[in-house]
């Protein structure tokens, strides 16, 4: 058993890369999920595993392509269809995740262990079911916005409800807008580093009502990805996945 004293070194320098898998953001087209080959090869290249929270939306029009992908990431769940999970009753949320957990196990043989909340709205109901369904993991909390998440701006990870809560440490758009400011940050925040990506990202958008989204996507972000992951990689970061994440965590406490 690792003292509590030694575990913020043991926590030191990792890395967990993220894929939120869903649709375009409008109008509703799937076509970023052409670029995910590409990123997974970058992946590869740096014997990477990373984890991606899929839809179940998106396991049931492409089983093939979550199926490739489960082979050798993490498939995490990121809700049925990209919904607000957080402006429904219980009952609602339950049912919803819970078909979002069979539909991701029938494609991929394996229960996802692993949440991200759609849009990063989760409420303290979505982490009770998360616990009745046997989730290890949220990730839908993060540093750098207090008014997505309902429960106080967290800065570390915790057990929050039973379940491992890891926030989410970069805005998904910074590596885009700024590889130098994504890049210092990764080097003050707090372990563990999480980043996280949108298939969307990597194509060019032509969205005139969606700031974040125009400025987050680009052709030119497979190439500044993979310039920042051979940085952490200098820096010795130790990239894992959620999963495996919590497991060493549990481990330290
Ligand atoms: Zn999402």
């Amino acid at each position: 058993m690792v003292k509590s004293k030694d575990m913020n070194g043991k926590l030191q320098r990792i890395v967990i890369i993220t894929m939120d898998m869903e649709n375009d953001p409008l109008p509703e087209t799937y076509q970023g999920l052409k670029f995910l080959p590409k990123f997974c090869e970058v992946l590869d290249k740096y014997c990477i595993r990373a984890t991606f929270f899929v839809t179940a939306d998106v396991t049931q029009k492409f089983p093939d392509v979550v199926k490739r992908i489960s082979e050798k990431h993490e498939i995490g769940c990121h809700g049925f269809a990209h919904e607000n999970l957080s402006m429904l009753p219980r009952k609602k949320q339950y049912n919803l995740i819970k078909m979002a957990v069979d539909t991701i196990e029938k494609v991929t043989g394996s229960k996802p262990l692993s949440f991200r909340a759609p849009g990063l709205k989760a409420n303290y109901n979505i982490l009770l079911v998360l616990r009745d369904l046997e989730f290890v993991c949220d990730s839908s909390i993060n540093y750098f916005s207090r008014t997505d998440f309902f429960i106080l701006w967290r800065s570390k990870v915790e057990i929050l409800n039973g379940l491992v809560e890891v926030p989410i440490s970069i805005p998904y758009f910074l590596l885009n807008v700024s590889p130098s400011l994504t890049k210092l940050a990764s080097l003050v925040l707090p372990p563990p580093l999480v980043i996280y990506f949108h298939p969307w990202q990597f194509m060019k958008l032509e969205l005139k009502n969606s700031m974040r989204a125009r400025i987050s996507a680009g052709t030119e972000l497979l190439k500044k990805t993979e310039d920042y992951i051979s940085f952490l990689e200098k820096q010795e970061f130790r990239f894992m996945t959620m999963k495996e994440f919590s497991k060493l965590y549990l481990s330290s406490i």
